[in-house]
């Protein structure tokens, strides 16, 4: 992708008390994004929160809520914590000026604004931003398989884990293991094997398929299945899925002692996370539950045992 278009078609929330001035920055950026408009601070927070806008022009002075403190409450939620906000006023001190990107504001434009300027600022703002974010998706991802890295999964299921317990809801780990996978390698080869891990992290991402739902290569050939909300029966039908999508992929391991066709073990816990206990319990007894599976023939899941009365 070219640095034009890194920086084209994106969607732009414009906050001004004057309609006036949301006009002239509409007739400025609509031939290149989309754009949204709030004449209000309350408004434009609503809007940051539920349109998530790539970028935000925002007006300094307006009656209420004034631009400095829409810009400390989108700093302080996180969702609107990494959104870009542009000031544009008619304040153009140097001590306004400074004020602004001390307060965390990404750059400052003038009024009166001149349509190009405000477009180039734009430009710049949203290529630095769509840099940052493909940052940071690289480093949430695993290379070889494109699922989620170990990194991403310690975040998500620690951010899970507190979530899913405040709402007294239940969370379900399913960690993964590839049968005989060493055997696999020595008999058809390493990059067979890479191939391989690329399409059995695939074949989870077919079975877990709820947007919460995280698949991640938790180390070698050990994939983690992150279920929020999930209890162990619907961790039993994902895990179901993952050994029917392995039978359809029918990867040929001639080696295997356990099958013909590559297989996975897999452990499956499930709880309802308490305040007390951290996400390192949930991976303890799906590991323990993994070694179980293994143990009692591999190709299969074992699942927590219900909770003694
Ligand atoms: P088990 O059924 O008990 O799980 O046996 P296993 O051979 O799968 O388990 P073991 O832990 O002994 O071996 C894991 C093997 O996975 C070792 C290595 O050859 C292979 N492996 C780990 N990471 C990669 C990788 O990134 N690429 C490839 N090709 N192979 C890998
Ligand atoms: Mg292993
Ligand atoms: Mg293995």
């Amino acid at each position: 992708m070219s640095w034009n278009e890194l920086a084209l078609n994106g969607r732009i929330l414009v906050v001004d008390d004057a309609m006036e001035n949301i006009q002239i920055l509409h007739a400025a950026l609509r031939g290149e994004h989309e754009v949204l408009f709030a004449l209000d601070g309350a408004k434009a927070l609503a809007m940051a929160h539920g349109q998530r806008p790539d970028l935000i022009l925002l007006d300094a002075v307006m009656p209420g809520m004034d631009g400095y403190a829409v810009l400390q409450a989108l700093r302080a939620a996180p969702e609107t914590a990494d959104t870009p906000v542009i000031f544009v006023t008619a304040l153009s001190s140097p001590e306004d000026e400074t004020h602004a990107l001390d307060a965390g504001a990404a750059d400052f434009i003038s009024k009166p604004v001149n349509a190009a300027v405000v477009r180039a600022r734009v430009r710049t703002q949203l290529t630095v931003k769509r840099q940052a974010d493909a940052l940071r998706a690289m480093t949430l991802t695993d290379s070889l398989t494109g699922v989620a890295n170990r990194r991403c999964f310690s975040e998500r299921i620690d951010n899970e884990w507190r979530r899913t317990g405040r709402a007294g809801l239940p969370l379900s780990l399913i960690l993964a293991d590839i049968d005989h996978f060493k055997l696999f390698n020595d008999h058809y080869g390493h990059q067979e094997g890479d191939a391989c891990l690329e399409q059995v992290g695939h074949a989870m991402c077919r079975a877990a398929n709820r947007a919460q739902d995280l698949v991640a290569r938790y180390g070698g050939e050990e994939f983690a299945i992150l279920l929020p909300e999930t209890d162990a029966a619907g961790a039993a039908c994902v895990a179901q899925r993952v050994l029917d999508e392995l039978a359809t992929l029918a990867i040929a391991h001639a080696v295997s002692p356990t099958a013909p066709l590559l297989t996975a073990s897999m452990g499956i816990a499930s709880l309802v996370p308490d305040r007390t206990g951290t996400s390192a319990a949930l991976i303890r007894q799906a590991d323990a539950l993994l070694y179980q599976a293994k143990a009692q023939g591999r190709n299969r899941f074992c699942l927590t045992p219900p909770a003694a009365a």
